[in-house]
């Protein structure tokens, strides 16, 4: 296999999570007695643009694009990120009525709305058909596709160039980066400006977050891999952004390679903090699988341990977060008997590869458990704020990563 960037053949394996079925191809009592579908999920390390990508599996496009609604309006706190950032964006690039501006993998709108409601024209991109319709409900025009280097030449033909392109968590869910990121070249207004929230592969090595990989996330993604994809397409660097959503996410600012506004001192900064953290250094990647593998033990040894002492658990939060580390556990009912989740769409159902049954929140309260371990660590404080009477009962809280640790 080549690297999908720069098709330098993949030689070095960052981490091997053995296999595992879709993280969201969750189960109904039916499929219980199908057999399951997995498929390899191992990262690699290209030693020439420090891509860290998934390996190709068959028909991956098919496979894990899935077209699972996930409706991003549910959180307040991600709504409130989104307000911010449209008041912030459109006065740092003085948007109007004159201006267009278009998202990229706009969901349900929760984004765009905020620019519908100031007056700035706007279109998403949106192919899953559940999210784009309720979208379209709010008045957003959205088209029904995938975006590429087709579909932006076909909008630069029609003269909807834009002065912003937005992509928030979709670039290191792309397969093909290259094709997208020409893509944002040919779609973007002649000083335009592109801004690209993804998660960022320093945070995820310094803090163990390995839970944080899945089939559908292809990429894995430092500011150096962006500064090369971006600029393989003449597109180059202006600013950078460190944000504390989903777990140390970068938000990327990128213009044309002749735009005359020079770079900030964030990017320099940002570029020389990942080389001096060893990100240009083939021996950082090589020390992370160990790492992920304590982690899991510690995990296990503890499940173990709860259960010879006759202590009962169960987890909270049916996330592909949770999947990822269950299944590369190989832990099954017997030592996590079940799951809750507040999406009713859940409920009923089984984690993928794993089989445990997940309920709902009210389970924790019929049958209470000892330790409930609460799977999306970066919501912990605020699940254990909503179970904060149950923990009064002496129920006690566990996450697993960045490390093990009872609250
Ligand atoms: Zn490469």
């Amino acid at each position: 296999m080549n690297c999908r960037h720069c098709q330098t053949p993949l030689r070095h394996v960052f981490l091997d999570l053995g296999y595992a079925p879709p993280s969201n191809a969750y189960l109904s009592e039916d499929d219980l007695r199908r057999p399951e579908i997995t498929y390899p999920l191992k990262l690699y390390v290209c030693d020439h643009c420090w891509l860290v990508q998934t390996q190709d599996v068959v028909a991956a496009d098919a496979l894990f694009t899935s077209d699972y609604a996930d409706f991003s309006s549910t959180s307040s706190s991600w709504l409130q990120h989104a307000a911010d950032y449209s008041a912030m964006i459109s006065q740092r690039l003085g948007l109007n009525a004159d201006s267009l501006v278009i998202e990229v993998a706009a969901n349900d709108g929760y984004l765009l709305r905020n620019f519908v409601q100031a007056g700035i024209p706007c279109l998403g991109i949106e192919p899953t058909a559940a999210t784009a319709t309720a979208a379209k409900a709010q008045g957003i025009p959205i088209l029904r596709q995938f975006f590429g280097t087709q579909l932006a030449r076909e909008l630069a033909a029609q003269g909807r160039q834009a002065d912003l392109i937005i992509g928030n968590n979709v670039y290191a869910h792309v397969p093909d980066i290259n094709d997208f990121s020409a893509g944002l070249k040919a779609a973007l207004k002649p000083g335009g400006t592109v801004t690209l929230e993804f998660p960022h592969l320093l945070y995820l090595i310094t803090h163990n977050l390995f839970d944080t990989v899945y089939h559908e996330h292809f990429s894995y993604l430092s500011l150096h891999a962006v500064q090369r994809i971006l600029q393989a397409q003449d597109l180059r660097l202006w600013d950078v952004e460190q944000l504390p959503t989903q777990g140390g996410s970068l938000r990327v600012y990128a213009i044309h390679a002749d735009d005359p506004r020079p770079a900030t001192a964030a990017v320099a900064d940002l570029l020389a903090t990942e080389q001096t953290q060893g990100l240009l250094d083939l021996a950082t990647y090589q020390a992370f699988q160990p790492r992920a593998d304590r982690i899991k033990n510690d995990l296990l040894a503890y499940l173990i341990e709860q259960q010879r002492a006759g202590r009962r658990i169960a987890a909270y939060g049916a996330a592909a977060k949770g999947n990822t580390l269950i299944n590369y556990a190989g832990i099954k009912p017997d030592l996590l008997p079940y799951v809750c989740d507040a999406a009713p769409a859940k409920q009923g159902k089984y984690l993928p590869g794993s089989y445990i049954p997940i309920r709902p929140p009210a389970a924790l309260r019929d049958e209470p458990p000892d330790e409930v371990l609460i799977l999306p660590w970066n919501i912990a404080e605020e699940v254990k704020a909503q179970l904060a009477e149950l923990a009064e009962g002496g129920m006690r809280f566990v996450t697993a990563v960045p490390a093990l640790r009872v609250h």
